[in-house]
């Protein structure tokens, strides 16, 4: 399919999310229009400013605070605490995980793998604080069916430098991107280690992870593109296909394709499918949740295998390129809490997994030549 159609308006419920609420713009639904984003939203004027970016120290303290606050039992722990081999940062800092709810299905929500990819920590930090204290339907039938394991900066090594990746502090100080860092003959820094064994004790149902990317205009409209809808395995590419039969390549399509219905009849956002290299889908297996997709077994601690679908979502803008304007900010965290409040509750609800899976090819996108994997560029006609 190559055109794109107007999404039914399929919300069933009659309760408007209260984070979807107070951003909710009047026009009821502007799917069909392309949507314009705000001209600060990012700003490609170069003029970020990180004094106002989540440090390590306050999320510590807002993390306290989130669990001394809430009204349904956000509990905040470190690794150390929980018990893992390897517990701390390369740099020595505890490795923070809230986790929230009573139901019987675990949820792995993490953000800032990158560390100048701030917004997942903010994003996660109010995604929790709703959990923690909101009595409404969603939010109580989000507690009643997930238990979630909320990381809201998995690497804080980097975030305190403001770089992507984490510095080894074996004597040789090289930068490891930790999004690479799950796999055969990886697992090179401690917080791969550290999170990874966490996984297995927590063995999620399905995973989200939030990062950024630089500034993206949408193809073929050329507008500005606020978020990017992605995975680390491509649907249809060379590996998702293969796992669990199928289940993941198409549980994955009908995430986003909810998400992507559920906020396009927000005017300042305008998504599309995250691409690398202008046309390349990605598929790489070192990523966190790519290995958790394919079950990867590390030293024995996942010997029954078990595995997990999952997304990420792509805020445009980060604060290395000076693309992350101030002004953007706030619609920045809230399109990601958006975008997480409508999948998590689409989940509990059964809606995501009764979306048209094929509907995926509907969200813009470049025409696909190729997948980027670990080894180089395949075809798209593997
Ligand atoms: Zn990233």
């Amino acid at each position: 399919m190559t055109t794109v159609s107007k999404p039914p308006n399929r919300r069933r419920r009659t309760t408007m999310l209260a984070a979807a609420a107070a951003f909710a713009v009047a026009a009821p639904l502007a799917a069909s229009a392309p949507a314009l984003a705000d001209a600060n939203f990012p700003s490609p004027n170069g003029n970020t400013s990180i004094a106002s970016i989540v440090t390590y120290d306050d999320l510590v303290a807002e993390l306290n605070r989130i669990e001394k606050t809430s009204r349904f039992g956000v509990d905040v722990t470190t690794l150390a605490e929980v018990g893992t081999e390897v517990a701390t940062s390369e740099q020595g800092r505890d490795l923070y995980v809230a986790t929230v709810g009573d139901g019987p299905e675990a949820v792995w929500l993490q953000g800032r793998i990158h560390g100048n990819e701030p917004y997942g920590t903010e994003s996660l930090l109010a995604v929790l604080k709703e959990l923690g204290t909101n009595g409404s339907p969603d939010w109580t039938l989000l507690r009643e069916t997930y238990t979630f394991h909320v990381i809201p900066m998995y690497n804080p090594d980097g975030s305190e430098a403001n770089i992507r990746q984490t510095i080894l502090q074996d004597g040789t100080e090289r930068r490891i991107d930790l999004n690479r860092d799950w796999g055969a003959g990886k697992f090179v820094a401690a917080e791969s280690e550290a999170f990874y064994e966490y996984w297995t004790m927590v063995d999620p149902a399905f995973a989200v992870d939030i990062h950024h990317q630089g500034l993206k205009a949408e193809y073929g409209t050329g507008d500005d593109v606020t978020l990017s809808l992605g995975i680390s395995l491509a649907p249809g590419g060379p590996t998702l296909p293969g796992i669990e039969g199928g289940a993941y390549d198409t549980l994955t399509r009908q995430m986003h394709v909810h998400v992507y219905d559920e906020l396009a009849k927000y005017g300042s956002i305008n998504m599309d499918r995250y691409q690398v290299g202008g046309s390349l889908e990605i598929d790489i297996k070192g990523g966190v949740v790519s290995a958790m997709m394919l079950g990867f077994d590390y030293k024995g601690l996942n010997p029954e295998g078990h595995s997990n679908p999952a997304i990420f979502f792509e805020t445009s803008g980060n604060t290395s390129d000076g693309s992350l304007g101030q002004k953007a900010r706030g619609k920045s965290i809230h399109q990601n809490v958006l975008a997480l409040t409508e999948l998590l509750v689409g989940m509990a609800t059964g809606e995501v997994q009764q979306e048209d899976a094929a509907r995926w090819d509907e969200i813009p996108h470049a025409p696909v030549t190729g997948y980027q994997t670990d080894d180089g560029v395949i075809p798209a006609t593997f």
